[in-house]
């Protein structure tokens, strides 16, 4: 299985980095997780037509995580996708994807193709990939996930502060991708700092970690230091970044 960072920003608008979104590979199968805003310019410098893309996992309902899903749907309805779309998130999407529908238009605008949608928490199994959404505590009903593909085990925290939850959300994963919103030291409770995404990694028994979710200035260099500090094989997430999970 690849991944490749798509958007290692947040809200902030950054030259570097877009909003939060990553694609999963494995063989035909691509997976889109999160959809902030320039990741379908992330995907296009990737090289991955939308066609293509099996399906979107959604953590949460804020903007730079899932406001370009409406684009993506009113995008491969205009293009007459005919392919079957899943997509997985918290129960809410449910009510934004009919309102996507009608978005600009006075009557609904039809679907093209069959759109699968699962409410998470929960599990489903996309082609060699078996998805497990879990809460995380961030805002009302945010979802983490974990990833299985090949006996390879990928975790991805989306947005989350601090929590017992995480532990089983990242539990002996080959890669723990974290955000790190907040820098050293700063302590929020829908937020991790280096130090937090450290102990979490070390408690889950992780193999290795990926930092991201970084605002615009982020002292990235001073958050990989904590971590490595103590014994954890870490990275920092960059636009563009594609790497195979082993
Ligand atoms: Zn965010
Ligand atoms: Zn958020």
């Amino acid at each position: 299985m690849h991944l490749t960072v798509l958007g290692s920003g947040t809200i902030h608008p950054s030259l570097e980095r877009n909003s939060a979104s990553y694609l999963l590979e494995d063989g035909q199968c691509k997976v889109i997780m999160d959809m902030g805003p320039g990741s379908l310019l992330g995907l296009t410098r990737a090289g991955v037509d939308t066609k293509d893309l099996h399906g979107i996992l959604i953590t949460h309902r804020h903007a730079d995580h899932c406001c370009e899903l409406a684009w993506l749907l009113q995008l491969e309805r205009s293009k007459g996708r005919t392919e079957a779309l899943r997509i997985a998130a918290p129960g809410i999407f449910k009510e934004y994807l009919d309102f996507f529908r009608t978005w600009g238009r006075s009557t609904p605008q039809p679907d093209t193709f069959p759109l699968e949608f699962l409410t998470m928490p929960g599990h489903v199994t996309w082609a060699s990939m078996e998805i497990e959404g879990r809460y995380v505590p961030h805002v009302e009903h945010s979802v983490g996930y974990r990833i299985r593909c090949n006996g390879k085990n990928l975790s991805y925290t989306g947005d989350t502060g601090p929590g017992q939850e995480l532990i089983e959300l990242a539990k002996d994963a080959d890669l723990l991708l974290s955000e790190c919103t907040l820098p050293t030291g700063s302590k929020s409770k829908v937020h991790l700092n280096p130090e937090q995404v450290t102990r979490l990694a070390s408690r889950a028994g992780v193999k290795k970690v990926m930092l991201s979710h970084f605002p615009p200035g982020a002292d990235t260099g001073s958050a990989a230091l904590s971590c490595r500090n103590s014994g954890i094989e870490t990275m920092l997430a960059k636009d563009g970044l594609r790497i195979e999970i082993s």
